[in-house]
């Protein structure tokens, strides 16, 4: 598919090969007082007040409208009222208690133990009782799990168990459902998701180094709400090309993240995606002043609902706010945060000649250390918009922080070592591609 759009791209264009001798000029971006600004920009959307920026507490609106003000305050044009583009979403969440004891002791929430995205809501103390893990090689074990009763008991079971039970028939993982709670030690890291459903018990991840061996019962008190027909955004604006106002280059990022887990825990997300929005907001004042503005238009589409499953990017090409064969290129920027080992660029592998310009620029202007090209990957924004042939790619750093969906996904873990290279690549990208 992507290569099918890669054609139709070369001919309005007078050919890569030409476009790989025009890389020239430097763009003028990034002084100390933007580096600044921009991580002022990843404070204020990674603090507690914009509450992970998921559905607890209106995290994503306040993020949105904080976007959207300064969409407004760099003066770019809106396709839309506050420049919202709306979408509905069903997502599970866990706006009150969150606490578990073991014999009486508190375990810290994000930092112990965290909650399965599908988790249900429970307020219980039971005792804890071992996965016997005889199940998967003895069918006599396996008979004696299925008629004992798991009423009112709490169920711990290891992560790669938990995984495993699904390859015994239906019945097994069926009767998980009885206990009263089940708790999955996870080996290495704890790392959160959001759920579009909830499983009618408490389900908790706690770190398998934290587990007591010796534990006997269990206090567990979760509030887990389902929130059906959510009212995301998604908050796009625009600067008019000068030369072919009709031909667009996009430059996307997702605002959202995981939001809270608890009354007192929540996650940042300061990394993904307030790295990339951040960059995103930085672009946007660079192309809104009148000396840079772009031959062709330019769109920023900061994206809602992204660790959601992709839902505000899919919604939007559904209703595209300008016809997508008109969108010459799309950069998506997410994880922007560290640089250290250069960039990774996924669909460079795909998109041969777009990726070898973008190489060729950064060999000339080291704007980045390095620059590595990956296949296709769902993993982001650009891929609704690859599968429906508009040529994408997306940009996330390497190197430093391993914070990820976790609660150290925090401003001030960040170089951000790439950050200003990144946001002159793109515009070094975006002038070869528009001559
Ligand atoms: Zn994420």
């Amino acid at each position: 598919m992507l290569h099918r759009v890669l054609p139709s791209l070369l001919s309005s264009h007078s050919g890569w090969g030409l476009l790989l001798l025009l890389t020239t000029t430097a763009p003028r971006y990034a002084c100390s007082q933007d580096m600044g600004r921009a991580r002022a920009t990843i404070t204020a959307l990674a603090a507690p007040d914009m509450h992970g920026r998921g559905y607890v507490k209106k995290g994503e609106q306040r993020a949105a409208e904080y976007i959207s003000r300064r969409f407004r305050q760099a003066g770019l044009r809106a396709f839309t009222p506050k420049y919202a583009q709306f979408f509905p979403v069903t997502i599970n969440t866990f706006p009150g208690r969150c606490s578990l004891l073991l014999d009486g002791k508190a375990l810290e929430p994000g930092v112990d133990f965290i909650l399965d995205p599908t988790s249900g809501p429970g307020d219980l103390t039971g005792p804890v009782i071992a996965l016997d893990t005889l199940i998967f090689d003895d069918e006599t074990a396996g008979q004696r799990f299925l008629s004992q009763s798991l009423q009112g008991q709490v169920l711990v079971l290891r992560q790669r168990d938990a995984e495993r039970i699904r390859t015994l028939p239906d019945a097994f993982a069926r009767h998980l459902d009885q206990a009263a709670a089940l708790l999955t030690l996870v080996p290495d890291k704890l790392t959160a998701s959001l759920s579009d459903h909830q499983v009618p018990q408490p389900r908790l991840q706690l770190l398998a180094r934290r587990w007591p061996t010796q534990a006997k019962r269990a206090a567990v008190r979760i509030d887990a709400v389902l929130v059906a027909n959510y009212r995301a955004r998604n908050i796009i604006g625009y600067v008019p090309g000068r030369i072919q106002p009709d031909s667009f280059l996009v430059v996307s990022a997702h605002y959202d993240h995981l939001g809270r887990m608890g009354k007192n825990t929540y996650f940042p997300g300061a990394n993904d995606n307030a790295s990339g929005t951040a960059l995103l907001l930085e672009l946007a004042e660079y192309y809104a002043k009148p000396q840079h503005q772009p031959a062709y238009s330019v769109i920023f589409m900061a994206f809602g609902a992204e660790e959601a499953g992709l839902l505000g990017s899919r919604y939007f090409i559904r209703h595209p706010l300008v016809a997508l064969p008109r969108i010459r290129f799309l950069v998506n920027l997410d994880l922007t945060g560290t640089g250290q080992e250069g960039i990774t660029v996924v669909n460079g592998r795909v998109l041969e000649k777009p990726f070898k310009l973008l190489d060729q620029i950064n060999k000339e202007h080291r704007y980045v250390a390095s620059i590595a090209a990956r296949g296709q990957a769902a993993n982001s924004d650009h891929y609704p918009f690859s599968n429906q042939g508009v040529p994408a790619f997306f940009l996330y750093t390497r190197g430093g922080s391993k914070a990820y969906h976790d609660v150290n996904d925090q401003a001030q873990a960040l170089p951000l070592t790439a950050f200003s290279g990144i946001a002159q690549l793109v515009i070094t990208f975006f002038d070869t591609l528009s001559r």
